[in-house]
């Protein structure tokens, strides 16, 4: 069985003091028990201490949301996924659409973001999605497909297997509006056969593939009923510790 994973994301959000409290709020409110895996995408000031205090407990982990495409040197500001790593934490998320656009990540950067991850042993969770534009145009599982090819499809097997895809669509990310439950499985169940035509389909079958986009307490279930929706990646809703902890637990 695939695995299921929730991740928050909760973006430029929490200063340090904030984000423990919402942390440990969410560590004390899990049960542990739950049937999915939980991520707390947090900015990079959080990862260490959490990693100290949250990594491991009731199995919950923490994810950076984003690193560096350079291994290392003379690129102020960046934070590479040797970095990442060190803080103690064991995900990264890649190519959010949000970085795709204000910070012009190409499908080839994200490509060597992906190997520094997978080669520092960070499970990447890694995005795609199409703007409305391409949508309106019918043109959506061409472009997502195509995010899939350049930035994935040079992994050898074994690092495919630990890798996590996130299907984001724009035009459903932060506002209000969501993709029927019938419009993410037919995009996740197409996404998994253009991953099956390379990777194969045992090892397509194995990957978690996770919907984002205005995912709430209210519609989580019904979008995690899809047989290819393997969980959610969680933006808003990842701020508040009850609605997120719903959502975790709408399997
Ligand atoms: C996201 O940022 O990945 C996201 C899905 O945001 P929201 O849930 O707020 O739409």
């Amino acid at each position: 069985m695939r695995k299921k994973i929730v991740a928050g994301n909760w973006k430029m959000n929490n200063n340090l003091e904030a984000g423990i409290k919402l942390a440990q709020e969410v560590l004390e409110k899990a049960t542990g028990n739950e049937e999915a895996q939980i991520v707390l995408g947090t900015p990079f000031i959080h990862l260490n201490k959490l990693a100290e205090s949250i990594v491991g407990k009731k199995g919950i982990e923490v994810a950076a949301q984003n690193c560096s495409d350079k291994a290392s040197g003379a690129y102020t500001g960046e934070t590479s996924a040797e970095m990442v790593k060190s803080t103690g934490v064991n995900y990264v998320i890649l190519g959010h659409s949000e970085r795709r656009e204000y910070f012009n990540e190409t499908n080839q950067e994200l490509a060597a973001k992906l190997d520094l991850a997978l080669t520092n042993n960070l499970v990447p969770i890694f995005c795609c999605g199409e703007p409305l534009e391409i949508r309106e145009k019918e043109e959506h599982y061409a472009y997502v497909k195509q995010q899939l090819t350049e930035s994935l499809f040079h992994l050898s097997a074994n690092d495919f297997a630990k890798t996590v895809i996130a299907y984001e669509p724009i035009w459903a990310i932060g506002t209000g509006k969501t993709a029927t439950s019938a419009q993410a499985q037919e995009m996740h169940a197409e996404l998994r056969n253009h991953l099956a035509d390379h990777f194969g389909q045992e090892l397509a079958d194995t990957c978690p593939i996770l919907y984002g986009g205005s995912c709430k307490p209210s519609n989580a279930q019904e979008i995690f009923a899809g047989a290819d929706v393997d969980g959610g990646l969680i933006g808003g809703a990842s701020l508040n510790a009850d609605d997120f902890l719903a959502i975790v637990n709408s399997f």
